[in-house]
């Protein structure tokens, strides 16, 4: 007898024992496992109640600012079986109305009284109240079924809606949670973007997996990082820009060395962590950052490196349950040992999605087989590591005969005392085919390094082939909601 079992959330069933412990916590709001059973669980009952559309459930938008309602309102539509779209609060008009009309959710769920801007605003909406009640639902949707709808940062071109299935999330939250051996005690501190898998599902949902606690910052500072951590939080997440915000406040901010050293797990990823920010870091704290690589497509969850002997790029082994390859251009399957062979990461397992949303053309071209085709360019490490070096689109330059990944020239770049960022790309040259062209934000802009004392650096540092022929100072480099780098904006010239 007793209320039915959530399988991806068995935290939320009395017999979890787990009800009076703090589930959600977003600053002084905070909710219990019991509360959150109950919020989730009224909602899921209205949204099993609609009616479905031609092909099965209709999805359900979540206005995916960061609160305990955006969570809820996640957790009841994977409760009721409706695919859930995390809409970016923060997107434009533009991004939004793609979003909007790509995924045709049949409701927005929000906050009540949550004002939403343009294309948004003339969705139907459903209030998501944190002092309702209901049952969890009693009937579990397949495991096959899309549980989530979460589009891609729009990197490399327009975002893709990834349609995750309910399998893929249980099997991604579980290898890492197995991994980092994540338990019920652990509080995950984080003021990661609840709109994409890696805030949204590891961040969030992760920590309900296991009964255990989502502190959630609210907006990235080191100061709260320092709060959150300190006051009892063991695990933080992040993406670079934020561990080299970190990095840069270990000396100014009250607390913070200490938080940090105190913390069992520091993990970043969604983008290369640049290794003088892990090293700071591990310097002043004696904590490793744990380098997390993956995509949207994979959630997230493809290897992890948990120490930081592997040098620049190299992002480990893969987790549990996920097969990895590296498959040269000619299509052949790479299992020699050169360092120097470059190919295409891909990668099977039951933690991949089923298939982009309205895009058979992209999504077919995104398998090979069962395996999929990540578009990251690595190399394979002597002792077995994979080492990424670009992305398949923008990140291969081809120059003068040879392939040069520009993650490994951007890594060796930020290796100079006087390079803050470093972004590569590839410009047409007569001579070459293609030319390496460095975009930089020196560390201090008045007194940036010359292009040539770069350019030398690079050459001594990996090889004189991979040396820029030009660099170009910013001011900042161009970034995505992400953090992510965006070189199409960077251009050519
Ligand atoms: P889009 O697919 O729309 O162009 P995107 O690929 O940036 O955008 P995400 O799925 O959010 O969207 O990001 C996945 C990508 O991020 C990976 O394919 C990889 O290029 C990069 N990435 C993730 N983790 C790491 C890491 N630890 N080191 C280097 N790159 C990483
Ligand atoms: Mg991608």
């Amino acid at each position: 007898g007793g209320r039915p079992v959530s399988s991806l959330f068995p935290a939320l069933a009395p017999a979890g024992g787990r009800l009076d412990r703090t589930a959600l916590r977003f600053g002084d709001r905070s909710l219990t496992y019991r509360r959150l059973a109950g919020a989730a669980g009224a909602l899921a009952g209205e949204l099993a109640g609609e009616a479905p559309g031609a092909e099965g459930p209709r999805p359900v938008a979540v206005w995916a600012v960061p609160s305990p309602e955006t969570v809820v309102g996640t957790v009841a539509g994977l409760l009721a079986g409706r695919p859930v779209v995390p809409l970016n609060p923060k997107a434009g008009s533009r991004e939004l109305a793609h979003v909007l009309g790509d995924s045709d959710p049949s409701a927005v769920l929000t906050a009540p009284g949550e004002a939403l801007p343009g294309p948004a605003d003339g969705l139907r909406r459903t209030d998501v109240r944190l002092d309702a009640e209901g049952p969890l639902p009693a009937r579990e949707p397949e495991p096959g079924a899309a549980a989530l709808i979460v589009y891609t940062s729009g990197t490399t071109g327009p975002p893709k809606g990834a349609v995750l299935p309910r399998r893929a999330l249980a099997a991604t939250l579980d290898a890492l949670a197995d991994a980092w051996a994540w338990t019920g005690a652990d509080v995950l501190v984080h003021g990661l973007p609840l709109f994409h898998v890696h805030g949204l599902v590891l961040g969030a949902l992760g920590p309900l997996r296991r009964g255990g606690e989502l502190r959630h910052l609210g907006r990235f500072t080191p100061e709260g990082v320092a709060r959150g951590l300190g006051g009892g939080g063991t695990m933080l997440f992040g993406v670079p820009t934020m561990y080299h915000r970190l990095a840069e406040s270990l000396e100014t901010e009250p607390g913070l060395v200490g938080a940090l050293a105190g913390a069992r797990l520091l993990v970043s990823g969604s983008a290369a962590l640049p290794l003088p920010v892990h090293r700071r870091i591990e310097a002043a704290t004696g904590r490793r950052v744990v380098e997390r690589y993956g995509m949207t497509e994979t959630l997230m969850n493809t290897s992890v490196r948990a120490d930081a002997t592997g040098g620049p790029g190299t992002v480990g082994v893969p987790l549990h349950g996920v097969d990895l390859r590296l498959v040269g251009e000619d299509g052949g399957v790479l299992t020699g040992r050169d360092g120097e062979t470059i190919g295409e990461v891909q990668v099977r397992g039951e933690n991949l999605f089923s298939g982009y949303l309205n895009r058979p053309d992209a999504t077919a071209a995104a398998f090979d087989g069962d395996w999929f085709r990540t578009g990251d360019m690595a190399v394979r490490e002597p002792d077995g590591r994979v080492r990424l070096v670009g992305r398949r689109a923008t990140d291969l330059i081809k120059s003068g005969g040879y392939r040069i990944g520009a993650g490994e020239v951007e890594n060796a770049l930020l290796d100079h005392p006087r390079v803050r960022e470093a972004a590569v790309t590839g410009e047409p040259d007569t001579a070459l085919g293609e030319r390496v062209v460095a975009w930089v934000v020196a560390a201090d802009p008045a007194a940036p390094p010359s292009a040539a004392e770069l350019a030398d650096h690079v050459a001594r540092v990996l090889s004189p082939h991979k040396r820029p022929r030009r660099v170009r100072f910013l001011d900042a480099l161009p970034r995505n909601d992400m953090g992510k780098v965006v070189k199409r904006a960077l251009g050519t010239g």
